[in-house]
């Protein structure tokens, strides 16, 4: 059998976006209304096997808070992919989301597959940023986007999915 390769993969966005949330429902298919903030980083693994590779992924869950900020670059760097999350209902965190892709292309490898979350797509009536501003920004900088909702499981294996394809063609 081939070696299992391993890939890093890292949450990146403000605090309240659902990064864990997103994690725990890609890992376990769970969802809880009050999930506790992450302080520091949570690391979490996952091995998926595609086209007869394996890859052990290795998820980093970061904080969001801006004081942990300074920490970052440890997660990033080196990273396959990383998935930069934002709040439908929040625009602020979509601005926020818009500097770590920055952050990512200034100080990032120039390999790391950057995907665009804009997550709690499920809150209809709550939405204050539209997929139409968020899909073409995500365009313009080359990133994998999609809506999610980790409450309804809507595109969050599919993202995943999307980031372990892109990560084996490369
Ligand atoms: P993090 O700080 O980015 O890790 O965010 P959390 O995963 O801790 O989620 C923050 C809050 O948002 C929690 O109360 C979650 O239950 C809630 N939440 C996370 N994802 C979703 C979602 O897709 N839809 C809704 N309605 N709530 C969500
Ligand atoms: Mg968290």
């Amino acid at each position: 059998p081939r070696p299992i390769k391993k890939a890093k993969l890292v949450l990146l966005g403000d605090v309240g976006t659902g990064k864990s949330s997103l994690v725990l429902r890609y890992l376990k298919g769970e969802f809880v209304e009050f999930q506790e903030s992450t302080i520091g980083a949570a690391f979490f693994t996952q091995t998926v096997v595609i086209n007869d590779e394996t890859v052990r992924f290795e998820i980093w869950d970061t904080a969001g808070q801006e004081r942990y900020h300074c920490l970052a670059p440890m997660y990033y760097r080196g990273a396959a992919a990383a998935v930069v999350v934002y709040d439908v209902t929040n625009p602020a965190t979509f601005s926020r989301a818009k500097k770590w892709v920055q952050e990512l292309e200034i100080q990032g490898s120039q390999n790391t597959i950057i995907a665009l979350a804009g997550n709690k797509a499920d809150l209809l009536e709550a939405r204050q940023v539209f997929a139409e501003e968020a899909q073409t920004y995500a365009e313009d900088n080359g990133l994998l986007f999609m809506e999610t909702s980790a409450k309804t499981a809507i595109n969050v294996n599919d993202i995943f999915y999307e980031i372990e394809l892109d990560h084996l063609v490369q």
